[in-house]
């Protein structure tokens, strides 16, 4: 009844009438629109592709120009696979020529915000006003699929912004969070094994309904109450966002919790880009607003439960719009419909973040992957960070317990120089914490700056 009273009075009446924001019909569009057939959504997204991809030429020079330079033609359009012709869009592109990009109609509404710079330079980018409703929309759905719809109590275990605020800044942040939306966030950049009791306390007082959480901190603090048996409040379910959830995360967490974990995928540029629903099949895609994508390295789509990278091409945002723009994260896309009868599409897994690859000395390419592939077995590391220091030297930083020993460090450098060879030089160093990105997220593998361009190749398992 409360839940009830917060989403459909508070959160309405300030959306719909202060605002002035049309995030509730929208909502109420989509709650609907994810039970037609997977056909009519295609069909709807075509419709919607024709009028972007017009705009695009028409308000967007860099497009227009380039498409010319392909010689596309941007009427020619009747389905989805008419969009493979159209030339991949990189970040650095997006970046490089964002006056160029953006619509030069004018008096478009637009919020303005930026991606950080977890995988490279940060990107600045617009959002038209009327797109960031549909978005905010559904993610209102996304979230909903795992019972946290607007309103309901929820602790997030977060990135929380570290720069300073100011006062009246801060009161706002607390009326979102705190008031109107009834979320407790917890910082997790200051999450560590040591001080994971007062996050159990707080949880244990707060008693949210929903538990949102980045997978890594979450882990953590899973494996904390696991090992020293604290009692935890338990949620009635947990949705773990914005880095790799692991499979054997997954599994600690709900051991632990006793509450069902939902994998949502999502991005500063697109918001909510999928999440699963409580059959747990994977993740639906929020295929009304935007085309997912999943392609090889020349673009072109890969058959489903093979692995690629995402395209993503945002169907509503014509303030700076995004075709084909390759997010820097893979996925394998699933064959089959989730039982649960919605239409929309699944991926059948989020394979993580396209990590930095490292070209080594002899002319090798590392997949960044290989490191936590090679550290999952070893239980007393904590964390850890490869990080490519000069072009022939790689630091293995390490955060450990007490069960380290010298045989594990022997081991672990066994085994790396047995695969990267004797041409880079190993410094593997226990460190007491290791710094996360301005996003509060761990980058595990950092390569040396003028190899970052480098594609991951395909890795096995
Ligand atoms: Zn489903």
């Amino acid at each position: 009844m409360i839940d009830w009273a917060y989403q459909n009075v508070i959160i309405r009446g300030f959306e719909s009438g202060l605002k002035r924001r049309k995030t509730f019909p929208y909502w109420r569009e989509l709650e609907s629109s994810q039970w037609r057939s997977r056909r009519d959504i295609e069909s709807l997204q075509v419709r919607r592709l024709r009028v972007l991809l017009n705009y695009c030429n028409t308000y967007c020079r860099w497009y227009r120009d380039r498409w010319a330079q392909h010689g596309i033609d941007v009427h020619g359009i009747s389905s989805l696979a008419d969009l493979r012709a159209f030339p991949i869009t990189t970040r650095a592109m997006m970046r490089d020529n964002a006056a160029d990009i953006r619509s030069s109609q004018n008096g478009i509404g637009f919020v303005s915000k930026a991606t950080g710079g977890s995988s490279g330079a940060p990107l600045r980018f617009l959002i038209e006003r009327d797109a960031n409703d549909r978005r905010v929309a559904a993610a209102f759905r996304g979230y909903g699929w795992a019972g946290a719809s607007p309103g309901t109590r929820q602790s997030h275990l977060w990135g929380v912004n570290l720069n300073p605020m100011s006062m009246r800044r801060r009161m706002k942040e607390h009326f979102y969070a705190r008031l109107l939306y009834r979320r407790d966030l917890l910082n997790s950049f200051q999450m560590s094994d040591s001080n994971a009791g007062g996050y159990v306390e707080r949880l244990n007082r707060f008693r949210p309904k929903v538990l949102v959480a980045y997978a890594n901190p979450l882990f953590v603090l899973a494996r904390a109450i696991d090992e020293r048996g604290i009692s935890v409040h338990r949620p009635e379910s947990i949705i773990v966002g914005s880095e790799k959830l692991y499979e054997h995360q997954r599994a600690l967490i709900e051991r632990v919790f006793g509450s069902p974990v939902y994998e949502t995928y999502g991005s500063r540029e697109f918001t909510l880009i999928a999440a699963e629903c409580d059959h747990h099949q994977g993740l639906h895609v929020t295929s009304e607003n935007m085309i997912v994508e999943v392609v090889d390295d020349q673009g072109n789509a890969v058959a489903p439960g093979e692995e690629g990278q995402i395209l993503v091409t945002d169907l509503y945002n014509t303030a700076m719009p995004f075709v084909r723009y390759a997010i820097g994260d893979r996925a394998v896309a699933a064959a089959g419909d989730c039982s649960c009868g919605r239409g929309l599409p699944l991926l059948e897994k989020i394979v993580g973040r396209q990590m930095d690859v490292l070209r080594l000395p002899d002319g090798r390419n590392l997949p960044g992957a290989f490191f936590p592939h090679l550290i999952k077995d070893i239980s007393s590391v904590r964390q850890f960070q490869a990080v490519q220091t000069q072009p022939d030297r790689i630091q293995l930083k390490l955060v450990v317990d007490e069960s380290w020993n010298a045989d594990d460090g022997a081991e672990l450098r066994r085994r790396i120089i047995n695969t990267i060879g004797e041409s880079s030089q190993l410094e593997i160093r226990r460190v007491d914490r290791i710094d996360l990105t301005a996003a509060g997220k761990l980058r595990v593998v950092v390569a040396y700056p003028d190899h970052r361009t480098v594609r991951q190749p395909r890795i096995a398992g």
